[in-house]
């Protein structure tokens, strides 16, 4: 078999995986990053009524048109309260923020700008025009109208949202079951006695953080043994689940075995090589029930390969429609070296100055160094065609889960 493509080997993974077609209610307090199924309409106005945004004076503007005046106090109103008076020429009501301004005022000044001139007598000094600090009936959501649409992704923004239309328990597309196998007779499992000539298995264990940092929470099925009956037994329970991600195995070695018993078990294997670097050994097959990733062995190639083609799968299973991890653009520090024919993936470090972004090598790429992994904020993504880039290109750098925060304001408020 050819070499696929990465974006041919991926677009082959988002043909074959599908939204979840089953939905579930949640409550509003379990929501958070789950995608809404349905769509939500406020069912009120929001605010009900004209309200002040400060604390001060509800007056009419009419009023101040010779300043300074001193204007008669006709009543308090809190936030909670109905206003019960009309503001006539020469009154004011003292008003506190999310108070309903009454009928005959047509602004409000705040505090700060107004002096006290005895008990229920307020000197005013400034000018302000109709509508001043008054936030409009409905100004944040109309009755009726739609606020979300359906496949919207629940941030803390749309909690709060959903919070306003009253939305206590909402429909959201269930997430997709993930397992996790790895493969391979040089594995000490987390529970295993330390043995200096094993290999810890740490890939299930980055691939289960993977899946949860998508907010799925995972099945680990610990490790089968580079033997075809074992493997098989543990890749069948694999095939009850939505996902399965099997870690090693899936290259040509002698005891590479995944590949041919998952098609004893029926998996229609779409591609097993992709055009990659790191990550090659990149196999992926489908069940009718089952989206089966066989992720090499090699720690920051599983990790590169979760990122590129599984990450985007669970998240479009999930009902996502943004799948695709954020790229920015940098500019190099150095020179890349790269022959044309696959797609490189360079684990980077970014930093920012007045011009942007700069990127800069993590070191050696050597796919089995899993602290780089840990230590990149992101991937330069080297394009199948190049023939390396030269210290100041301009380049697409994909962002890396943790960089979200960083270590300075990047503003001048
Ligand atoms: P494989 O893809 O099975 O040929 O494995 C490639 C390399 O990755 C070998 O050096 C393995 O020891 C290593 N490896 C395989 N599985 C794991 C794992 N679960 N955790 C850490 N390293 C692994
Ligand atoms: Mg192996």
């Amino acid at each position: 078999m050819e070499y696929l493509s990465v974006n041919h080997a991926l677009r082959c993974v988002l043909e074959s995986v599908k939204k979840q077609p089953e939905i579930e209610t949640v409550r509003l307090e379990q929501a958070l990053g789950r995608v809404l199924a349905e769509e939500v309409y406020a069912n009120r106005d929001q605010p009900p009524y004209d309200v002040s945004a400060m604390d001060g004076y509800a007056l009419r503007s009419a009023d101040l048109s010779c300043i300074p005046v001193t204007l008669t106090i006709v009543e308090d109103i809190k936030a909670g309260d109905m206003p019960t008076k009309c503001i006539q020429a020469g009154q004011c009501a003292r008003i506190m923020t999310g108070a309903p301004v009454p009928q005959g005022a047509d602004a409000v000044l705040r505090v700060e700008d107004t002096q006290s001139a005895g008990e229920d007598l307020v000197q005013i000094n400034t000018p302000v025009n109709a509508g001043n600090d008054i936030r409009r009936l409905g100004e944040n959501m109309r009755d009726g109208e739609l606020v979300l649409r359906a496949g919207t992704e629940i941030t803390p923004g749309v909690v709060g949202i959903l919070a306003t239309a009253k939305c206590a328990r909402l429909q959201v597309t269930r997430r997709p079951r993930v397992a996790i196998l790895s493969t391979g007779d040089e594995l000490e499992d987390m529970d295993d006695p330390v043995d200096p000539n094993k290999i810890p298995n740490s890939n299930s264990y980055a691939l289960m953080a993977q899946v949860q940092a998508l907010g799925i929470e995972p099945t680990l099925l610990g490790i089968a043994r580079d033997d075809p009956a074992e493997l098989a037994e543990y890749l069948q329970r694999g095939l009850h689940f939505d996902v399965l991600l099997v870690s090693g195995g899936s290259s040509v070695g002698l005891h590479d075995h995944v590949r041919p018993t998952l098609e004893n078990l029926g998996v229609n294997m779409l591609f097993w090589r992709v055009a990659m670097k790191p990550g090659h050994p990149l196999a992926f097959g489908t069940t009718a029930r089952t989206a089966v990733f066989g992720l090499p062995g090699n720690p920051v190639s599983s990790m590169v390969c979760f990122a590129e083609f599984v990450a985007p799968a669970l998240r479009q299973m999930m009902g996502h429609t943004h799948l695709h991890r954020r790229t920015i653009s940098a500019r190099l520090t150095h020179d890349v070296k790269h022959k044309p024919g696959r797609t490189e993936f360079i684990r980077v470090n970014l930093a920012q100055d007045e011009h942007g972004y700069s990127a800069t090598s993590t070191g050696t790429q050597s796919s089995g160094v899993s602290l780089s992994m840990a230590r990149a904020e992101g991937l330069l993504v080297v394009s199948s065609a190049s023939n390396g880039l030269p210290a100041g290109e301009q380049v697409a750098v994909q962002l890396l889960d943790g960089t979200a925060f960083q270590n300075e304001i990047g503003f001048r408020a």
